[in-house]
């Protein structure tokens, strides 16, 4: 059984994950989408939300897995008797970061590698913080992120500014 595990913040989902998930779908048996509880960060979505919006829009894709994890990614890699981590790649600011965190988990795991698949062109410039960003200002979140998370980015957004 090929395994691979997605590893991100996910807050929430956009249609760039989205598309890095379907394609990683493709290239292996089954992929552990692995939502981080980061307690540095203060997210928008609870890790409770993240996990169930995530489960909610890979409904349609039958050997995806989401679940939450603390901690070093390698550890939950491994826990999931994986060794393989799936990271997108959006741009060459991304590149520099991924490296460091890619050298790391390498020196910390050796047995696991990271395959980087590059983003699809129509969504080289989308990230969660952005999107984010857009909410404040624009209705139309749909270009941006699956129809459930514009819908729950719209309220949430909104009860913030109220
Ligand atoms: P993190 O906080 O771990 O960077 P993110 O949820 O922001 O988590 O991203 C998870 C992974 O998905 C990262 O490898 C990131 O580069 C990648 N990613 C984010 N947005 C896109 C996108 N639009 N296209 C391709 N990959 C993306």
């Amino acid at each position: 059984m090929r395994r691979a595990v997605y590893p991100g913040s996910f807050d929430p989902v956009t249609n760039g994950h989205l598309d890095i998930i379907k394609r990683a779908s493709k290239q292996f048996d089954e992929v552990i989408v692995g939502v981080l509880v980061n307690s540095k960060k203060t997210p928008l979505f609870s890790i409770e939300e993240r996990v169930n919006i995530l489960k909610e829009v890979t409904s349609d894709i039958p050997n995806i897995v989401v679940k939450s994890f603390e901690g070093l990614s390698v550890n939950f890699v491994r826990s999931c008797e994986s060794n393989t981590i799936i990271r997108g790649l959006r741009a060459i600011s991304d590149f520099e970061f991924e490296l460091h965190l890619a050298q790391t988990n390498r020196v910390l795991a050796p047995d696991i590698d990271t395959m980087f698949l590059i983003t699809s062109l129509e969504y080289a410039f989308l990230s969660s913080s952005t999107v984010k960003e857009v909410a404040m200002f624009e209705d139309d979140l749909e270009k941006f992120v699956p129809s459930q998370v514009a819908k729950l980015l719209r309220e949430r957004i909104r009860k913030i500014e109220k």
